[in-house]
């Protein structure tokens, strides 16, 4: 794979290595090019920082004054030697983790957030693709990310004075963008070809490079393709249904299919979201063409090494699909796959639904994978309820969901005084290793250090904020106000808490305004002054969330508070990173248990700004009073009860803000710092920032999923999986034939003695396992029994016995019968279960 000759226009022969620091992401976090591109093109670095774009825009003059510039020659020479330096030396994949039982890792997502100036995302779950590709490069881990290329993106806002959103589609111009077409090794542009009802569409192939890792991107914008398909990856999360079916089909099936094409053979598929499930689907049929397997053992063999991770924390979150509209586009994938319609369809309704109920992604994505998570601890729980049906009779608790908490990228995140900080306190490769070293509280930096950082933090960000709302065009808030609506009120040494977020119910993104007048009056103080700094984007067809922003956009224009209140228009990664470094307090507040895990409130972490949050996500993990504020609870209130939820929640937050997170900001000493605030700085700074980085996830990914799937599915090879779906296939015909004898009990002073009879009526005994189940406090506990003789006069029915602990009564403990066999994923890949009641 290669990205080929692709420079629009004329470099130099001396600058040609601009090329290629040009096209590698990684100084959209690495900051040590930076110089280099401000010298090229000052203007244009400055207002989008996209170093292709910059290369691209500079005349041919510059360029070859620039070529016979020995200082510039030198920048340039260090730069790539630097780049080539960081691909070269040993990394934690290569040296610490042992084994490396993988070459490459597949990761679909539907979105990427890895610079502001490659718009192909909206919110949370791209950036957190985009954090874990720049976390995979620093360890070292092979991941190669597959996923869209968008004509449009997601929508640019803006908002007028009445507070509506105004939504616009500017075009990404793909030859501007830090990318270049993928070419095959003859220099060709690489194609994919899919079977549409009716036509055929074409999609081309596009190269991102993020520092050590790839990003593989598809777009139908093919002139061969009839105009209607030419439109298909244009936005992100438009259209109806039947776009978003045929985007989920492009980015699944055709970019598994581009990994075949490029003779890449990941031994891991990493599901992003249920959008991506399809990928899964096109590995099993590319497995039966190269093996001839059925599609059932083809399943098996697939789903060991697929790893789905689900994101949604609601039932209605789920994407699905209407089933007339699956049947039009999968017929002839079902037909190549060699099962029935009914049967492809059921692996997204779940066993024993409705034939009509929707075909809901999460569910095809459980049915294709080896092993499942969400996004933090409480979210595990929660995907546990919405995904119990799929499991009749487990135990909610062993539904087969477990947790891997998100994380943020560091290095993207950090002020340039942070870094620095954190360099003096940790040294320079900080974020690369396993993060032992990160374990003192910043040892050799002082409290006078660690405010200074918080100050200067914060006027960079009064800066930024005074820019933006410039640009912004602020004076249309009225002109006897201009000048406080553009910024110029605002005073870069007063609390400012900050709040970013999708304007969407759930987020509450107004729980603030709640009391308007209690809020006017905690900004207001004269001697303790507040301010706040807002954006955010309500989805287009989301009503409710824009009467919130409305709502917000009124009440900064308040003539009592104007100036003690900005929005910055259209929340991107580039105001994202401004206000996460620059703000005191983060404040989120999504309605408890529904914030799946929540990222942005991690990234002020290392730049030492503190939290206040509800006990939910991520933070219902961290949160503790010596890092920061909570309110709320993480279970939430039953939604008869939401209102009155959302002003206990409300009451709650004024009173940490009025009480602690005010007073204590400005209780200074006679220093001017303020000892308690800073002990909260230092204590969430060094304890949460290792623990909630994706170099931390990026590890527990590696760790717990990638390597144990890579080398169990190694061991699955197509006769096992062959095997092993005649096992199965067994066992779900002849499950209904099993059946308890009698249970005896023989109680002894430590121990309860049981001893259960079980026939098992044609079923293999070695494929079954039985065992008691004891469960205290939502906490499942399994003890084995061991199988004895057959019954007498029996060749279908056995003894089993073992000793449980006599702390409790011997009717605490439930015989059941489950599938056993080491090489089968539990719940996940055979759902049966038999009780004894
Ligand atoms: C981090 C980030 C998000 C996600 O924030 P949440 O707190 O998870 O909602 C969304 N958008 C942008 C631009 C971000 O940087």
């Amino acid at each position: 794979m290669s990205s080929g000759s692709y420079p629009p226009r004329a470099v130099p022969p001396a600058l040609q290595g601009l090329v290629k620091l040009a096209l590698d992401l990684r100084w959209s976090w690495h900051h040590g090019s930076d110089v280099l591109w401000r010298t090229l093109g000052e203007e244009t670095w400055e207002r989008v920082p996209n170093a292709w774009l910059v290369l691209n825009s500079v005349s041919d003059r510059r360029l070859k004054q620039l070529a016979e510039d020995p200082d510039f020659l030198g920048l340039l020479d260090r730069q790539l030697e630097a780049q080539a330096e960081f691909n070269r030396v040993p990394t934690w994949f290569s040296t610490d983790y042992q084994g490396c039982p993988f070459k490459a890792v597949a990761f679909f997502s539907m979105e990427y957030g890895v610079t502001e100036s490659l718009p192909i995302y909206s919110g949370g779950l791209g950036i957190l693709a985009g954090d874990l590709l720049k976390a995979s490069s620093d360890l070292g881990v092979p991941v190669i990310a597959v996923g869209l290329l968008y004509q449009q993106g997601y929508f640019r806002q803006s908002v007028n004075s009445d507070g509506d959103q105004l939504e616009f589609y500017p075009y990404n111009d793909p030859t501007m963008l830090p990318l270049s077409p993928l070419r095959d090794e003859h220099g060709e542009w690489v194609r994919v070809v899919l079977d549409f009802p009716g036509r055929r569409l074409s999609l081309r192939a596009w190269h991102g490079q993020v520092g050590r890792c790839e990003l593989l991107l598809l777009d139908s914008n093919d002139p061969i393709n009839e105009p209607g398909d030419r439109g298909i990856t244009s936005e992100l999360y438009g259209g109806g249904s039947e776009l978003r079916l045929q985007q989920e089909l492009v980015l699944g099936i055709g970019g598994w299919r581009l990994l075949q094409q490029l003779g890449i053979q990941p031994e891991v598929c990493h599901l992003n979201e249920g959008h991506t499930a399809f990928a899964a689907l096109e590995r099993v049929r590319s497995i039966q063409l190269e093996t001839g397997l059925a599609f059932d053992a083809a399943r098996l063999a697939a789903r060991a090494r697929t790893l789905f991770t689900t994101h949604t924390p609601v039932a209605a979150g789920f994407d699905r699909f209407p089933v007339e509209l699956v049947e039009r586009y999968l017929a002839p994938l079902a037909a190549e796959l060699g099962i029935a319609m009914h049967e492809l369809l059921a692996l997204g309704q779940g066993d024993g639904a409705d034939p009509d109920a929707p075909f809901n992604m999460a569910y095809l994505a459980m049915s294709l994978a080896g092993a499942a998570n969400g996004v933090s601890e409480v979210h595990g729980r929660v995907s546990r309820q919405l995904m119990q049906h799929l499991y009749p009779r487990w135990p909610t608790s062993e539904v087969p969901i477990a947790s891997v908490t998100n994380g943020v990228h560091t290095p993207s995140w950090d002020s340039p005084a942070a870094d620095a900080l954190w360099t003096r306190a940790y040294g320079k490769n900080r974020w690369r290793g396993d993060l032992a070293a990160v374990d003192a509280a910043l040892p050799g930096i002082d409290d006078g250090e660690l405010w200074a950082l918080r100050n200067d933090n914060r006027r960079r960000l009064v800066a930024f904020l005074r820019r933006r709302l410039t640009l912004q065009h602020c004076e249309k808030g009225g002109a006897d106000s201009a000048g406080a609506a553009c910024g110029l009120d605002l005073d870069d040494e007063a609390l400012i808490i900050g709040f970013a977020r999708r304007f969407t119910e759930y987020k509450r993104p107004n729980l603030l305004l709640q009391d308007p007048e209690r809020l006017v009056r905690i900004l207001n103080d004269r001697s303790r002054p507040v301010q706040l700094v807002i954006a955010g984007k309500a989805h287009p067809r989301d009503q409710v969330g824009k009467d919130m922003l409305k709502q917000w956009i009124r009440f900064i224009t308040r003539p009592d508070v104007i100036g003690r209140v900005v929005f910055i228009e259209d929340y991107d990664l580039q105001v994202a990173a401004a206000f996460v470094q620059g703000v005191d307090v983060w404040l989120n507040t999504p309605r408890s248990p529904w914030e799946a895990c929540g990222t942005s409130g991690m990234k002020v972490l290392v730049n030492g700004g503190l939290n206040l949050s509800q006990r939910d996500g991520w933070w219902a993990e961290a949160h503790d009073p010596a890092v920061g504020w909570s309110i709320g609870s993480p279970e939430g209130l039953p939604p008869g009860r939401i209102a009155e939820g959302d002003r206990a929640d409300a009451e709650e937050l004024y009173r940490r803000l009025e009480n602690e997170v005010v007073p204590s900001f400005y209780d200074t000493d006679a220093q001017g710092i303020p000892r308690a605030w800073v002990a909260l700085m230092r204590e969430s700074m060094s304890r949460l920032t290792p623990q909630f980085s994706a170099n931390r996830m990026v590890r527990e990914y590696t760790e717990r999923f990638y390597g144990p799937l890579a080398s169990g599915g190694a061991r699955r090879t197509p006769e096992v999986a062959r095997q092993l779906a005649a096992v199965v296939h067994g066992l779900r015909e002849n499950w209904h034939r099993l059946r308890f004898g009698s249970v005896l009990v023989e109680h002894e002073a430590e121990h309860h003695h049981f001893h259960i009879q079980l026939h098992v009526d044609g079923l293999d005994p070695d494929w079954l396992k039985v065992e008691l189940v004891s469960e205290n406090d939502g906490v499942v506990r399994c003890e084995p029994l061991t199988r004895g003789e057959p019954l007498v006069g029996s060749e279908h029915a056995f003894n089993y016995h073992g000793a449980v602990p006599a702390d409790r009564p011997s009717e605490h403990y439930t015989p059941r019968v489950v599938p056993a066999g080491e090489s089968l994923h539990g719940p996940l890949e055979l759902n049966l279960i038999l009780w004894h009641h």
